[in-house]
């Protein structure tokens, strides 16, 4: 059974809603995981600057009413009333049910409005992503939980239920991980449908298969088009990936088990034999994307990087990820400047600062 993930981009919009529902009815596709709308501006960013304003002044009014007019909008256009949704979601985030509600509530919109244009069920995160107290995937019990998944279905993705109840978002790009944990659990194939043709090689190839570690590898590594934590579920299962363009009619990338001995081809060029593969991904890590390096921030949580160099614009984005006030770099590839040493500091801004770690650089 397919289990497809749409990202913001391709949810940015009505129009995007629309090419959506073409893409679920030619393929056939039972289970759908929806993000929230993207685009310029992220549902999901406005959602917490919404959440701010709520912190700040006891009303999270003036910015949610930004993010009922988007929806307000997407829904309009194929006759969907969602009114009272809106109206109880802003009651509960001013009543202060909480950060993660709040952040969550882009995700459950929009897989509200997309069962409906499908004329799908919706199944709720809380149902069947099920996570630990500490926010991790608990797989056992997401498999014990997927008599849940009433096919065909639209689930949000980015949040799950954890033992106490409460509703906890999965990191940032966290639809994949919802996506990649379902499919496994229920051993179905798992597509990502996106706004690029796949998995790019250094010299603007789109890599046609790729095996589940160098995938990984290169997510790691900044290449954003997957979450790199959703990997490690769908190798566990042995479920394969297919990344695919929502705008374009591309074949995409596969990520699976390697064929043959392992060998990785793009659309300009063919690698074989699992030493070259693996060569062919640090050079599409250390040269095409330029990702100089990877951080582990503060609290041991991990964050990628997918910018070119190592440029304060870089780094001020690092810092902006997740609201963070010091990172730490702990492991280089690529271009870094070999003047930088242990305990140096990087970058120092209104937001923070990142330091080179002195454990293992
Ligand atoms: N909407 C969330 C984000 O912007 C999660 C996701 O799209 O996967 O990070």
């Amino acid at each position: 059974m397919t289990v497809a993930k749409f990202g913001g981009s391709s949810l940015a919009d009505a129009n995007g809603f629309a090419r959506v529902k073409e893409i679920i009815k030619e393929n056939d596709i039972p289970i759908v995981i929806a993000s929230a709308p993207g685009g310029k501006e992220k549902i999901t960013d406005m959602l917490i600057a919404a959440y701010n304003e709520w912190e700040r002044t006891g009303s999270c009014d003036g910015r949610y009413g930004l993010i009922g007019e988007r929806f307000l909008s997407i829904a309009a256009a194929f006759g969907i009333d969602i009114e009272r949704s809106l109206a109880a979601i802003k009651a509960a985030i001013n009543s202060g049910r909480g950060y993660d509600y709040a952040v969550s509530r882009g995700e459950f919109l929009s897989a509200r409005i997309l069962a409906e244009i499908l004329g799908y069920n919706f199944v709720d995160a809380r149902e069947c992503v099920k996570l630990t107290l500490s926010g991790e995937i608990d797989f056992a019990s997401i498999i014990a939980h997927s008599g849940a998944i009433k096919v065909p279905c639209v689930i949000p993705g980015f949040y799950g239920k954890m033992p106490n109840g409460e509703i906890k978002l999965l990191p940032r790009g966290g639809s994949d991980i919802s996506g990649a944990a379902i499919a496994a659990a229920i051993k179905g194939d798992y597509m990502k449908w996106t706004d690029v043709d796949g998995i790019f090689d250094g010299h603007g190839g789109v890599i046609d298969h790729l095996g589940y570690d160098e995938a990984e590898l290169l997510c790691y590594f900044g290449a954003t088009v997957m979450q790199y934590e959703a990997i490690p579920l769908i190798k566990r299962a042995d479920v394969p990936l297919t990344v695919k363009n929502t705008f374009s009619h591309s074949r995409g990338t596969v990520v699976g088990k390697m064929r043959c001995d392992g060998f990785a081809f793009s659309s300009r060029r063919f690698f074989e034999g699992g030493e070259e593969a693996y060569a062919h991904v640090d050079e599409i890590a250390g040269e095409g994307l330029k990702i100089p390096f990877r951080v582990s921030l503060l609290k041991e949580r991990k964050v990628l990087i997918d910018d070119c160099g190592f440029s304060p614009l870089a780094l001020k984005r690092i810092l902006r990820y997740g609201g963070l006030k010091q990172v730490t770099v702990t492991a280089a590839i690529g271009n870094v400047p070999p003047s930088f040493m242990p305990g140096d500091l990087l970058f120092s801004g209104e937001n923070g600062k990142i330091f080179v770690d002195d454990r293992d650089l």
